[in-house]
């Protein structure tokens, strides 16, 4: 069994209890050690149901577990009750979804606006000078794609010093855990059920969670637009994946509800298997794809070699449907995230007032590097900012000390070199006390979360089949961490719980 939660750090005692996550002052309220030791009886049905319903990522520990399937599983990090979220703010980042949806696509559709926003970053940063280098490409062959599939989750946290909601950052391409998220949502209700009464939560307030059914209905309803039955869904993965059976959920729904069959295949495959033929289709190993799915290809180290970029060029040239299209990556990038928020460029893409003023309430402040102003406060003050390059996955920004040293020695090399990052106002969440469950071990700790929010969009021409949000995912992390991956071991999984 597992052993009741242990405090990993002294909790500050001025943290009253309404700071503690979900443990309302209920009537039949145990004890505080009561509690612990019903907290040490849930984590291990927490353990169990997660082991039975697929709620798992590969084991670290196990050398094989990213690259064959079935072995050495362990059960995501996760938090052990959801986490409190107001239903206002709930709302307003749902209502957010399909407006960005549609922002997306009207932007991607803009090659040119896409190229000199991001003409000064591609002097300083290879990685988007390569993306830049397709896009243009596809540009001179006027290519359309007339089907297009956005699969993105828009991440937000609740800023403490302005009482808002405030959005980090939009992922366009392989926005991860649509599988394992709604699986959290399906836990910490079932975990209610059972132990609610005792800690004064109703299981009923936590949202349903279909993001992974409804990324399957994205994908298999691209899959019957594109129109050809025996053609299949092409997920692209990279060749050590941990998180395989997030993915595999998406594949198994797939399946087992449109009857769409998807094959697996690394940039390198792709490279070594795939060609376009005449017409425009691509066949991979054999097999004419309808919709490349990518789970892979927005970092850096997913082009170790000349031939990751030529699969990813060549998937681009055919008529298979790319969630994402290199415009709809592109659309996904810090710097046009800063472009978009600048005055009277949200103006530009929509037209309806009240959709422009609801996404600008939920920027941030962003800025880029040229402004002078803006830097010497971030030198002042680093603490209020963050520092971000042209990257995706976490681990990228820098922070506090780093950051004030970067921008000092970015100031000295003169050149361009600034044009690679943007800086970001810091938002402060506020923090509460969480248990947590992480390799079968619980204990509690303070920690920050980040609510994302699936969106699904599929137009084919002038008719749009789907805008939708799809539920959503709230990542928690330990508030002593700059950045939260939960594949890196800093966050786990959870779920939200409406107030
Ligand atoms: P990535 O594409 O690598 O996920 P993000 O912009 O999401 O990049 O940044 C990674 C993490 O850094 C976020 O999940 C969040 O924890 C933290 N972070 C990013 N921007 C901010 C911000 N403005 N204020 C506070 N934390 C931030
Ligand atoms: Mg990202
Ligand atoms: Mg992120």
């Amino acid at each position: 069994a597992l052993p009741a939660p242990r405090r990993r750090r002294a909790v500050p005692a001025a943290m009253s209890a309404e700071a503690s996550r979900g443990v309302e002052p209920a009537e039949a309220a145990p004890g505080a050690a009561g509690q612990q030791a019903m907290l040490g009886e849930m984590a291990e049905d927490a353990a169990v149901w997660c082991a039975v319903n697929g709620l798992v990522v590969g084991d670290r520990a196990d050398p094989r577990s990213g690259t064959v399937p079935g072995v050495g599983l362990v059960h995501a990090p996760i938090s052990l009750l959801p986490a409190r979220f107001p239903a206002s703010f709930w709302k307003q980042a749902c209502e957010l979804a399909p407006i960005f949806n549609e922002l997306v696509d009207r932007v991607s559709l803009d090659g040119e606006f896409l190229q000199s926003a991001l003409s000064r970053t591609k002097l300083v940063d290879e990685f988007t000078a390569r993306l830049l280098e397709i896009h243009e490409k596809m540009m001179a062959l006027s290519k359309k794609e007339d089907i297009r599939l956005g699969l993105h989750r828009s991440d937000y946290m609740l800023d403490s010093e302005t009482n808002s909601l405030l959005q980090i950052e939009l992922n366009t391409i392989s926005s991860s855990f649509p599988g394992l998220g709604s699986l959290v949502s399906e836990l910490h209700r079932t975990l209610l059920n059972q132990y609610g009464k005792v800690l004064g939560l109703d299981s009923k307030r936590i949202p349903q969670n279909w993001a992974a059914t409804q990324f399957a209905e994205a994908l298999g309803r691209a899959w019957a637009e594109y129109n050809n039955d025996s053609a299949f869904v092409l997920m692209v993965v990279q060749p050590e994946e941990r998180n395989m059976y997030d993915q595999y959920w998406l594949v198994n729904h797939l399946k087992e509800s449109y009857g769409v069959k998807s094959i697996r295949k690394t940039l390198a495959q792709v490279e070594a298997e795939g060609q376009v033929l005449a017409d425009g289709t691509l066949v991979i190993d054999g097999r004419a794809v309808a919709v490349v799915y990518f789970r892979a290809g927005y970092a850096p180290t997913d082009y170790p070699s000349e031939a990751e970029w030529r699969a990813r060029l060549l998937m681009e040239q055919s008529s298979a449907i790319k969630c994402p299209s290199i415009s709809y990556h592109l659309v996904g990038t810090k710097k046009i995230q800063q472009e978009l928020a600048k005055p009277n460029v949200l103006e530009r893409f929509l037209d309806n007032e009240e959709d422009i003023a609801k996404l600008r309430r939920s920027f941030a402040g962003l800025w880029s590097l040229d402004n002078e102003e803006i830097v010497k406060s971030a030198i002042e003050k680093p603490d209020l900012f963050v520092l971000k390059p042209q990257r995706e996955g976490g681990g990228n920004n820098i922070y506090g000390r780093d950051l004030r040293d970067t921008l000092i020695k970015l100031q000295k090399e003169q050149g361009e070199s600034l044009a690679a990052y943007i800086l970001m106002q810091r938002i402060f969440p506020k923090s509460s006390l969480t248990p947590l469950v992480r390799g079968g071990d619980c204990f509690e700790d303070l920690t920050i979360s980040e609510l994302g929010i699936y969106g699904a969009y599929l137009r084919n021409k002038d008719k749009v089949i789907l805008n939708n949000q799809c539920g959503y995912l709230m990542r928690t992390k330990v508030s002593s961490s700059n950045e939260g991956g939960v594949a890196a071991g800093f966050a786990v999984l959870d779920s939200i719980y409406l107030t």
